[in-house]
């Protein structure tokens, strides 16, 4: 695919982004610099995108889902406030979710650009956010993956994971070769622990009563807000629509 190269990536010290076959990719020409905001339910295919579009663009993901597991995996002040959250499904406070999120931004490899998975959930994060970027003067671009609830569901109770090299795996749409068992290292697959069925059901109402709002609140605000169908594509043409989006911004 021939797209454009602009200076977006190719700044110092910015690897040369590669596509999803592989091979070096030309790059589309999105306002510099952009904050790609993936929004959706939780199983919507955010994280996965992230990671396509962090190797076909060459700027960081910055998934507060992440960023929370990683501090209560190191047992420090924030993990050890937010872990009985992260294990029932409900949002963390807006202001320990904020600062993580404006610290993350003040890191260079943020300057030209940034996949937001997972932020901003609630209005008030929302609001942070738009006043960070009217800061730094970054364009927004919101994309709404719309996913219907049944395959949400069906990916979500589906999901397994290998404990010990993190592969994921799914009953329906990617089963491993022997069930429960890791293609890989032959480990037992577990399940995460907010993938018990009732915190799935916590999440979704999360996402329905405190997320969902904001879509009317980005066209409020007149932000650049796209949808696309993620419900049966496979990742990779989702993707490609992402991809198609960006180009045009
Ligand atoms: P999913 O989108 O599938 O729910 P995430 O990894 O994005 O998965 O989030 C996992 C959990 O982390 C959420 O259920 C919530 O407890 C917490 N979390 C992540 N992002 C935010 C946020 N922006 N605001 C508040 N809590 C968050």
């Amino acid at each position: 695919m021939a797209l454009r190269k602009t200076g977006l990536l190719n700044t110092a010290g910015t690897p040369e982004p590669v596509n999803v076959q592989g091979d070096r990719s030309q790059i589309p020409s999105p306002k510099i610099p952009l904050a790609l905001v993936l929004f959706g339910s939780p199983g919507s295919g955010k994280g996965t995108q992230s990671k396509l579009l962090v190797r076909e663009l060459g700027i960081p993901q910055i998934s507060t889902g992440d960023m929370l597991r990683e501090h209560v995996r190191n047992g420090n002040g924030v993990g050890t406030k937010v872990e009985a959250k992260l294990k029932a499904g409900i949002l963390v406070k807006d202001e320990v979710v904020n600062v993580l999120v404006e610290e993350r931004l003040a890191q260079p490899d943020a300057a030209n650009g940034f996949i937001l998975d997972g932020y901003p959930r609630t209005r008030a994060q929302a609001e942070m956010l738009c006043r960070m970027l009217a800061a730094r003067g970054i364009h927004e671009v919101v994309i709404h993956l719309v996913v219907d609830y049944n395959v949400i569901i069906a990916r979500l109770t589906g999901r397994r994971q290998c404990p010990v090299c993190g592969t994921l795996y799914n009953d329906i749409s990617k089963p491993p070769k022997v069930p429960g068992v890791c293609d890989l290292d032959g480990a037992k697959l577990v399940v995460r622990e907010d993938d018990r069925e009732e915190v799935i059901r916590q999440r979704l109402e999360a996402y329905e009563k405190q997320t969902r709002p904001l879509l009317d609140y980005f066209r409020e605000k007149g932000k650049s807000l796209y949808e696309i169908d993620a419900s049966h594509d496979a990742p990779e043409q989702v993707f490609r629509k992402i991809e198609a989006l960006i180009r045009k911004q």
